[in-house]
């Protein structure tokens, strides 16, 4: 099933002219935290982050770290302290040479850690045994402080992958490729999210992007028609893939969330009018109003459904130029024969989205019914550092895709097979063996039981598997070498040469 998902992927997006991109499972903390948004969901909980630290002061922190008080005794005191005055000494040295990169906090930690080893040195010299438990405390204090400090760059696996892509166009120079530059890609992402049906903390996206280079001095407004069809083929491109899979109850909603001209005057709009209910409303969207009031449209709370409808909607204050492209894509849309339905209330979590948001639901999903979601992003590739780009792209989840196929019983058997060797006796096994062996070479899928089976177990696994054709070879068929050959669909039987096996088999599959 994940073949054939990745496989129609694969075929579908070339003939749109995409090109696959392979970006890496981890990049550093600092990309997803710029291009997603500090304060989204994602960027904010979700992370899984380390710190990529190594070599001898991770190594010396890891012993501060598992020193414990077994016995307090000159000796114990007189090695801890040389470990801490070591680290200390290392660290400090590192920072200075910006080996270490230090911001205020590991400063403070740094500085944390100083004091405490000076304290230590004070309460050692009012001897051992009358100050154990000040021992310990101060301990506490030295593990705290050296935890604190940052040793390595912070990264993070991926929680989605266009930060990625966009990161990759301007390291690789992609703006001086024939624009636009389109790309696929397919693997895990992860985000630590309460898992339930529909929903992990590793899941795999297939996802695609469009960039393309803005040519300095072009008048934004002159393109508008031009960004319309390109949303409006990636949005045809994702819809073709679904159609191809078999999706049952695909449903598209798209809508326009502006731009940099009109969304913030909308927001604050928003947020002036969510003011005024603020009492009726769940602590969740309370929260938003001054976090991120579009995020309150999302809200999926039946008290609160009355007062959102009711609120002032986005289309209503579109610019110009928003407005005149919402209008064209919805146009494209129909020109390519795709259905949709305007939700006004479809706002998508990330920060990068402008204009164009799409989200693509199925059917057998229950609440987490979500297959596809994506939008226009012009700019984002700016904010990572790279020329002014125009950027659309979309991300579908693909254990969603492969739920709801299985759901609405497309997932098959899981792999099937073209022919099914059925051997019995062991004159038969060479025989069954070299047939595999032939028919494998000539590409067809075929299964070779390790062991002998009763004829009847032989064809029930041979209908389980989804078999296409029993080879039936036993005593007799090895004497004549005329091979038995059952249809396993309407369970016909006939005798045949090895060669016109062979013949028939590739006239037929
Ligand atoms: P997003 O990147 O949040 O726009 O998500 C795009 C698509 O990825 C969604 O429509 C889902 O189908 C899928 N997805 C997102 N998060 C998860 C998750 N935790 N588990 C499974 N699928 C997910």
């Amino acid at each position: 099933m994940w073949n054939r998902v990745e496989q129609t992927a694969r075929e579908v997006f070339g003939t749109f002219g995409f090109g696959e991109i392979r970006p890496p499972i981890f990049e550093p903390t600092e990309l997803f935290a710029r291009a997603v948004g500090g304060e989204t969901d994602i960027v904010s909980k979700e992370m899984y982050s380390f710190q990529d630290a190594r070599g001898d002061l991770q190594e010396m922190r890891e012993m501060i770290r598992n020193l414990v008080l077994p016995v307090v005794n000159e000796t114990w005191t007189h090695a801890s302290l040389d470990l801490l005055q070591k680290f200390q000494s290392r660290l400090g040295e590192a920072m200075r040479t910006g080996e270490v990169r230090q911001d205020e906090e590991d400063r403070r930690y740094y500085e944390y850690f100083s004091q405490g080893i000076a304290h230590y040195h004070l309460v050692l010299s009012g001897g051992i045994e009358s100050n154990k438990l000040e021992i310990e405390r101060t301990f506490r204090l030295l593990k705290l402080a050296a935890a604190g400090i940052t040793l390595g760059p912070s990264v993070s696996l991926r929680p989605e992958a266009t930060a990625s892509v966009c990161r990759a166009y301007i390291e690789n120079g992609m703006h001086a490729w024939p624009q636009p530059v389109k790309l696929y890609y397919m693997g895990p992402m992860f985000r630590r999210e309460r898992p339930q049906k529909g929903r992990y903390r590793q899941f795999y996206q297939i996802g695609a992007e469009v960039l393309e280079m803005v040519p300095p001095n072009q008048d934004p407004a002159k393109n508008i028609g031009k960004d319309a069809a390109v949303d409006a083929e990636v949005i045809e491109m994702v819809m073709a893939f679904f159609g191809r899979l078999g999706l049952e109850g695909v449903k598209l909603e798209i809508n326009s969330i502006g731009d940099r001209e009109c969304r913030p005057k909308y927001v604050e709009l928003l947020r002036a009018e969510l003011m005024k209910v603020k009492d009726k409303l769940g602590p969740d969207s309370q929260r938003r109003i001054e976090t991120n009031p579009l995020r309150v449209l999302d809200s999926k709370l039946e008290s609160e459904q009355g007062i959102i409808a009711g609120l002032p909607r986005i289309a209503d204050h579109l610019c110009g130029n928003c407005a005149g492209q919402y209008a064209e894509v919805k146009r494209q849309l129909g020109m390519r024969g795709v259905a949709y339905a305007e939700n006004w209330r479809l706002v998508r979590g990330l920060d990068y989205y402008m204009r164009t948001t799409f989200e693509i639901t199925a059917r057998g999903l229950g609440s987490q019914n979500a297959v596809c979601g994506g939008g226009r992003y012009d700019g984002l590739v700016e904010l990572l550092g790279g020329p002014p780009t125009k950027g659309i792209g979309f991300a579908i989840g693909e254990d969603r895709l492969i739920l709801s196929l299985q759901e609405a019983g497309k997932g098959g058997v899981a792999q099937g097979r073209d022919v099914f060797v059925a051997w019995m006796g062991e004159n038969a096994q060479a025989t069954a063996i070299a047939a595999a062996q032939k028919l494998r070479a000539a590409g067809f899928r075929v299964e070779l039981p390790p062991v002998e089976q009763k004829f009847r177990k032989a064809l029930d696994q041979a209908n389980r598997l989804g078999a296409r054709y029993a080879l039936i070879l036993g005593d007799d068929e090895i004497a004549t070498g005329q091979w038995t050959v059952k249809t396993l669909a309407d369970g016909s039987q006939t005798k045949m040469s090895e060669a016109e096996f062979l013949e028939m088999l590739r006239k037929s599959l």
